[in-house]
């Protein structure tokens, strides 16, 4: 009689690069001033211009660290939530890493431009659309908050495209791009005028941390 071994893949030693991590809050949108453990993905190919981490978008600049040493760490700083951010996390397949911050009771949240396929199991999906590359099909079902950075017009119209593609209970944000000079003009009186979207300011740079 054949016995058949099961080889079972151990996803702690998977690795994926590194740009930081670190212990702050949560400065944008419906989590704003909530204590959270951020995780920032090397990786990024949507080239906003106006990005404020581009030192992100090689991935190849950034050491490798396992599930299990940044599943640790999060879970050490014993945060209220632990947020996946780049670059673009969905660059990667996130669902090793989720799987074990979940294991260790961890509360996941993600932000992402949505340009790639979505992997991963989180409590909380913000999606950040933007003009330079197209969002893949399949976020449109996972997201909890829109969050729209805007700088032009052009913005503005990209966002009531999106909006109409989500569910009426996700939340709407229009964020004003921070080095715009009429960015927070622009998104205050749209705001007065479409009654359904919300101002998001980045609370954490009035603040003065990361
Ligand atoms: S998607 Fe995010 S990380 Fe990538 S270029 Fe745009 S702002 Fe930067």
């Amino acid at each position: 009689m054949l016995t058949y071994f099961m080889k079972t893949v151990d996803l702690t030693n998977c690795t994926y690069p590194i740009v930081e991590t670190f212990h702050s809050v949560q400065g944008e949108g419906a989590w704003t001033g909530v204590s959270a453990f951020f995780i920032r993905l090397g990786g990024c190919d949507v080239y906003c211009p106006w990005c404020d981490q581009k030192e992100s978008w090689n991935a190849k600049r950034h050491p490798h660290q396992s599930v299990d040493t940044l599943a640790q760490a999060a879970k050490m700083a014993n945060p209220a939530i632990v947020i996946i951010t780049g670059g673009e996390p969905l660059m990667h397949d996130l669902d090793p890493l989720t799987t074990e911050l979940k294991k260790l009771g961890l509360q996941v949240h993600l932000e992402t431009s949505g340009s790639h396929p979505f992997s991963g199991n989180f409590d909380w999906v913000t999606f950040s659309p933007k003009p330079y590359k197209k969002p893949h099909d399949s976020i449109y079902n996972y997201v909890n908050e829109l969050k729209v950075v805007v700088a032009n017009e052009e913005d503005l119209h990209m966002a009531e495209v999106q909006a109409a593609k989500l569910s009426l209970t996700v939340i709407k944000y229009l964020q004003p791009e921070w080095n715009t000079p009429n960015s927070k003009e622009l998104i205050f009186d749209f705001v007065l005028k479409h009654p359904q979207w919300r101002i998001s300011l980045q609370t954490h740079k009035f603040l003065n941390v990361r």
